[in-house]
């Protein structure tokens, strides 16, 4: 477990910057003068509560705002860590706890008679005893601090890999590409892009951000991945991962997987261009966020969609979500999975921009765009200029891979 057996005692713990930090100590062990680390209001001290339901409660709005909890509470016993833990996987947030461990020497020139002297040495045995078993308890992360360790220890807080609020763009999100190189370099010519052999330059100021699905059943799904890589890695643009890229991904990190749906032909490709470029493909797909929150948190990319609850969420349900949309687990008659309309639902602040089902045109929904219009089914690559909320299409040179079916009407901008 991280951080539970340190050798070296660090002058810094590094926390995600979203989660449910547990500080678990008995009376006189620091809590409180740990707590200073966090602002005021992301502190949660169990005594200012009159009990266990309003303390949480009060937690659990703080989570749902997909903001920072920090609860101070005795919580010596695996029993009473039991419903922190829970909580925070309830709202997609990770949780971690600080074992605040301090000398009992000092603890019983403290405890000043709140607690008996053997109560004290009870609860600090059981702190002891069951703390190399926080990860089995849902902890994500422990860190054990001892003694003197306690008062001089930093905190860093370590943003998401979703978490890109930091960029406010302009920005120009594209769909599915899917394997269409030359589409993909037409649109991002008419988007005002500089395309000069393997070097993008993007209009000032301007990123483009890729909404996954890169590659598979389009004509050349290694050049759309040189050309992204490139444009990535130079920060002309972001791109979050598709569930194309994800199997494809599997595929180059040797897992099993069935080859359908195109990615037969892009692993081909792939061979070709020799192990050196698989092996960066590989390492730049492991790289990619789930989705992504942009501009202050006004703008989500996300492949498949994603629900307000789930915005600048690390858990697997939020990748999932993300990646596959909101399947049903079930299949239709093509043996297709099926999909509900989550767009439908949407009530969120930010507009969120995704692809994954193919449409004729993009497709409003609210603050929702589907900017997938099936370039590879011989539709159309699609952008979304941001925050202009202008899309613009070019259309497909071909039919590269007959639809499933045809692909329904979008819907214009309300
Ligand atoms: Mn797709």
């Amino acid at each position: 477990m991280q951080g539970v057996t340190l050798t070296a005692a660090p002058d810094v713990i590094e926390l995600p910057a979203l989660a449910l930090v547990l500080l678990v100590g008995v009376p006189g062990s620091g809590r409180s003068a740990f707590a200073r680390h966090f602002a005021p209001d992301e502190v949660f001290d169990a005594r200012a509560f009159p009990d266990a339901e309003a303390l949480r409660a009060a937690v659990a709005a703080r989570l749902a705002a997909g903001e920072l909890a920090v609860v101070i509470s005795p919580a010596v016993r695996p029993l009473e860590r039991a419903p922190w833990s829970a909580l925070a996987r309830e709202h997609d947030i990770k949780a971690v706890a600080v074992l605040l461990d301090e000398d009992r020497a000092v603890l019983e020139a403290r405890a000043g008679g709140s607690l008996s002297r053997e109560e004290l040495i009870a609860q600090v045995s059981e702190l002891r005893r069951t703390a190399g078993g926080l990860r089995a308890e849902g902890f994500r992360q422990a860190w054990h601090l001892r003694g003197e360790q306690i008062g001089r220890v930093g905190v860093r807080r370590v943003p998401l890999r979703v978490d890109r609020r930091d960029l406010s763009g302009p920005f120009d999100l594209i769909g599915d590409v899917h394997g269409c190189l030359e589409e993909l370099r037409d649109l991002l010519t008419r988007l005002g892009y500089v395309l000069d052999g393997e070097s993008v330059t993007p209009p000032a100021g301007r990123t483009a951000v890729f909404l996954g699905d890169l590659t598979d059943r389009g004509p050349d799904s290694a050049g759309v991945l040189r050309l992204v890589m490139d444009m990535v890695a130079s920060g002309a643009a972001l791109c979050v991962t598709g569930n194309h890229d994800e199997k494809l991904l599997r595929a180059l990190s040797g897992k099993a997987v069935k080859a359908l749906h195109g990615l037969d032909v892009t692993l081909a490709e792939l061979q070709e261009a020799g192990p050196a470029f698989q092996e960066q493909v590989r390492t730049f797909l492991e790289g990619l966020p789930a989705h992504l929150v942009l501009d202050g948190g006004r703008l989500i990319a996300a492949h498949g969609g994603l629900p307000a609850h789930l915005h600048g969420r690390g858990s697997g349900r939020a990748r999932s979500f993300a990646l596959y949309g909101d399947t049903t687990g079930e299949r239709d008659e093509l043996g297709l999975p099926v999909r509900r309309d989550w767009a439908a639902g949407y009530a969120g602040a930010p507009l969120v921009a995704y692809g994954h089902t193919p449409h004729a045109s993009p497709r409003w929904v609210g603050n929702t765009v589907n900017l997938d219009t099936g370039c590879a089914f011989g539709g159309a690559l699609t952008a979304l200029r941001y925050p202009e909320r202008e899309t613009l299409s070019v259309p497909a040179r071909a039919v590269y891979a007959p639809p499933p079916r045809p692909l329904p009407p979008g819907q214009p901008q309300e």
